[in-house]
């Protein structure tokens, strides 16, 4: 963006960086020093407004293609994240299934010991109530009548002989007729069981938190970067138009080392092994290099004005 040449009212020509940091301000023309200058004018006009917005452009469009390839070396990466993340849950939810079943035993069979205790214990509760009463009833006898006692004691005792016997008389006969009636000899249990499968499975999510993300900015080259290589878990080599290639810490960022030779663009690199690798160039040669050393091992000049990416 620097070096985009603009055109003053003038005519004169001035580069970008001279104005740029003067938009806000009217300047006195540099170049004829006979006016001044406003600069976000100067910017608006025609020819300088398509200068500037067709170099915006193809720094962006170098950002997207970087960014683009960058995206399709690691497309099967993240396919593979997916799946790992898909499997993941899969093994997840499958040792679940196993502990919840478990669990679902373990609380069906409790659930069933409880019922099988709470009828023991009705039972013995009821046969105990029937075996007081049948004592009652086989023991009864009436109240004898004493020999010298006067009439009135008489009719009391037989009024209370009278009473406790149709007393006996009537529960024998429910008891008889209706053994259910006396003391509910019945067992209902009400199914208020309930459960929510949902809760019981959980909340399940991968463990592998690994996610696609941007690590830092690489700054130090002059001009567009035109090509990058990953050349392991740590480095990165990449090639500019202003002629470097670099070697890049991918972690810290920080430039590792600069290799000159070439002449012109940097366009394409391509990599051998972890050490050695090829760069092409607008110049029109390929050049062999070591990235433990400075120079360029070796030079091949090639004929072609223009060759894109390249292979071994
Ligand atoms: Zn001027």
């Amino acid at each position: 963006m620097d070096d985009l040449i603009i055109i003053l009212p003038c005519e004169y020509e001035a580069q970008f960086k001279y104005l740029k940091n003067e938009e806000q301000n009217e300047i006195n023309c540099s170049v004829c020093k006979n006016h001044m200058i406003d600069v976000r004018e100067c910017f608006e006009m025609t020819r300088n407004k398509f200068t500037i917005k067709q170099r915006e452009l193809e720094l962006e469009m170098n950002d997207f293609s970087i960014m683009r390839k960058d995206f399709i070396t690691k497309k099967d990466e993240l396919k593979l994240n997916i799946r790992k993340k898909s499997d993941d849950v899969i093994n997840q939810i499958d040792c679940r299934r196993e502990e919840v079943k478990l669990a679902m035993n373990k609380l069906i069979d409790d659930y069933y010991f409880d019922l099988l205790e709470t009828i023991r214990i009705r039972t013995s509760n009821i046969e105990s109530n029937l075996d007081q009463k049948l004592q009652e009833i086989e023991q009864y006898e009436i109240l004898n009548i004493a020999k010298d006692s006067d009439i009135t004691s008489k009719i009391e005792l037989l009024t209370n002989n009278l009473d406790q016997t149709q007393k006996l008389t009537e529960s024998l006969k429910k008891l008889l007729t209706d053994p259910n009636q006396d003391d509910k000899i019945e067992f209902y249990f009400s199914n208020n069981y309930k459960y929510n499968i949902d809760e019981m499975f959980g909340r399940i999510e991968p463990d592998s938190n690994v996610q696609y993300k941007k690590i830092g900015k690489l700054i130090g080259h002059n001009d567009f970067v035109s090509c990058f290589e990953s050349i392991n878990k740590d480095k990165i080599l990449s090639g500019s138009s202003d002629k470097t290639i670099k070697l890049w810490n991918k972690t810290t960022g920080e430039c590792l080392k600069t290799f000159y030779g070439h002449k012109d663009s940097v366009n394409t690199l391509c990599l051998i092994n972890d050490e050695e690798f090829l760069s092409g160039s607008f110049d029109r040669t390929i050049k062999y290099w070591n990235i433990n050393r400075k120079q360029c091992l070796k030079t091949f000049n090639v004929n072609e004005y223009y060759y894109s990416d390249f292979k071994m």
